[in-house]
């Protein structure tokens, strides 16, 4: 668990991630990033389409502070709609609310989401809104409802980790979700803290979500919940149209591919930019063991001692609380 944390609170520091960003993806973090640009990324879906794995593509950036960085991101997205049009790619969009200004003002963020939801309405694309942190959760819950009233293509994520889930999934019952274990640092009041406790809920959410509601996207990692899940499927005679499985690029591909031959739908999370430091740190805090697979690739040198240094500055701040 110290271990988790170690890794949560190094994907929330700012001065870390601007950091990384200055070094791209040189560095070979290749594996679980498809890319820095477009036209990288565009190439990543098609190959995984051309396995028969559908794409939703997310420009990686968050808890952006400033105004024309969101802007500047909105069109980011905007351009990878278009491009998702032009290419004819099989995609859709995954985004934060964050990166698209959030914490700035509300009126701001729900504009930008205006245009990139209408934009990709216009060409029949899905857009869902990942889910952040508990503190953001009801505002962006608020957005796209509001969003919904003139959308039928946005949707969103329910984590499995919140006591709340239940009532989120009842009132989003109509809207296509991605059901996921949750990925953030959570108190005990707000939500699970026990594996078990989060995988029961998550399996009951996703049954929910199968017999009453919408598409559901399944997204774990976990072959005993993916299982289970196929047993689901077939003892309710749900029909393979109704649901897929989600996997983020460059984890488990084997799996990925089985399932697809297996003929089930199947859809990567395909993450590019070069804003990847949050989202490398939260992957390697729930599986610690891609550590080794990972870093071997991801990081030379200049990452190691930067996070060599990440390592000494979290320890120092541990023991100075302690004092
Ligand atoms: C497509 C997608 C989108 C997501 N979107 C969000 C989001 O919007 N918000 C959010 O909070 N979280 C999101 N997440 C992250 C999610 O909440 C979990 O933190 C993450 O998926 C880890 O949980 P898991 O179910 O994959 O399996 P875990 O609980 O990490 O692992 C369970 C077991 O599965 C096996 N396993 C897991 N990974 C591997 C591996 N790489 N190789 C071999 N065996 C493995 C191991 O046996 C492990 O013990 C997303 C995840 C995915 C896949």
């Amino acid at each position: 668990m110290a271990l988790r944390d170690f890794f949560i609170s190094l994907s929330e520091n700012q001065t870390l991630s601007n950091a990384a960003g200055q070094y791209g993806l040189k560095l070979g973090a290749q594996s679980v990033v498809a890319g820095t640009t477009i036209e990288e990324v565009i190439e990543s879906i098609r190959k995984l389409n051309e396995q028969g794995i559908s794409c939703t593509v997310d420009n990686l950036g968050e808890y952006v502070t400033d105004e024309s960085e969101a802007t500047q991101a909105k069109e980011e997205i905007l351009a990878m709609i278009e491009a998702i049009q032009v290419e004819e790619l099989d995609a859709h969009i995954s985004l934060k609310p964050s990166q698209l200004g959030l914490d700035i003002d509300i009126d701001f963020c729900y504009d930008n989401l205006y245009e990139i939801v209408e934009r990709a309405h216009e060409y029949g694309i899905f857009v869902n809104f990942d889910m952040e942190d508990y503190k953001r959760l009801q505002p962006s819950f608020d957005i796209l409802e509001e969003l919904a009233k003139s959308f039928d293509n946005v949707g969103t994520v329910i984590q499995a980790y919140f006591h709340r889930a239940k009532d989120d999934i009842e009132n989003f019952k109509d809207y296509r979700l991605r059901v996921v274990k949750g990925a953030y640092k959570e108190s005990e009041e707000v939500a699970y803290q026990d594996k078990l406790d989060i995988d029961i809920n998550f399996i009951e959410l996703i049954e929910y979500h199968l017999a009453h509601g919408h598409f559901t996207s399944i997204a774990t990692h976990d072959h005993n919940i993916i299982k289970h899940v196929k047993y689901y499927v077939e003892q309710y005679d749900i029909p393979k149209e109704k649901f897929e499985f989600q996997m983020l690029y460059g984890f488990r591909k084997d799996l990925q591919l089985e399932l697809a031959r297996e003929g089930y739908q199947v859809c990567v999370y395909v993450p590019y930019g070069k804003d990847w430091y949050g989202y490398f740190m939260r992957r390697l805090a729930e599986r610690p063991q891609n550590i080794s697979l990972v870093t071997k690739q991801v990081f030379n040198k200049k990452t190691n001692t930067l996070l060599a240094v990440a390592a000494g500055a979290y320890l120092l701040g541990r023991l100075t609380k302690k004092k």
